[in-house]
């Protein structure tokens, strides 16, 4: 018989700077930390909405367009961050922390990049992503149209603005 594992103060997430930040010291409202190595990394967990990153138009755009393996689901967190996870393998930790009732959600991801950095790499890789699916949509126009919209597109400009914005909703958020 196997021994349930037990989560408690002690269960630590080995960071990819070869630090370690313990389960305890987590909670929903994280979305960066000052690590010991001096970095500040991002922290993502799975019952953060895409809209962290993503415009909720977008979004849509999204889930009409891409094929997500798993069919239940629809084009979340999980998957964003499962495309950063094959992009940056060395980069970014996931752990299970369901088993973890204090903190609230399934599954965390950890980055060696800031929120702000992992921002710009989640837009980046999602152009990609509609830059294929446009690619394979056999239509000249939308094509033209959409790699027409792409060169106005300004990605750190994007995060910029989105960040600004979602700040000031978010006031309630913001330490005071
Ligand atoms: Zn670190």
């Amino acid at each position: 018989m196997s021994t349930p594992r037990v989560p408690g103060a002690g269960d630590r997430i080995e960071l990819p700077c070869g630090e370690s930040i313990g389960l305890s010291e987590l909670d929903m409202g994280m979305r960066e930390f000052d690590c010991a190595c001096g970095s500040t990394h991002a922290l993502v967990m799975d019952v953060h909405p895409p809209a962290r990153f993503l415009p909720e138009f977008l979004v849509d755009v999204l889930r009409e367009t891409v094929e997500t393996t798993d069919e239940a689901e629809e084009l979340g967190t999980v998957h964003l961050m499962g495309i950063v996870l094959e992009e940056f393998p060395d980069a970014v930790v996931a752990e299970d922390v369901s088993e973890d009732g204090d903190i609230g959600c399934g599954l965390v991801w950890i980055t060696d990049f800031d929120a702000r950095r992992l921002h710009e790499i989640v837009v980046e890789l999602i152009v990609d992503l509609m830059e294929h699916a446009v690619s394979h949509a056999n239509d000249e126009d939308t094509i033209t149209e959409f790699e027409a919209e792409m060169r106005e597109f300004d990605v750190s400009e994007f995060v910029d603005v989105y960040r600004a914005e979602r700040d000031l909703e978010g006031e309630h958020d913001t330490a005071v």
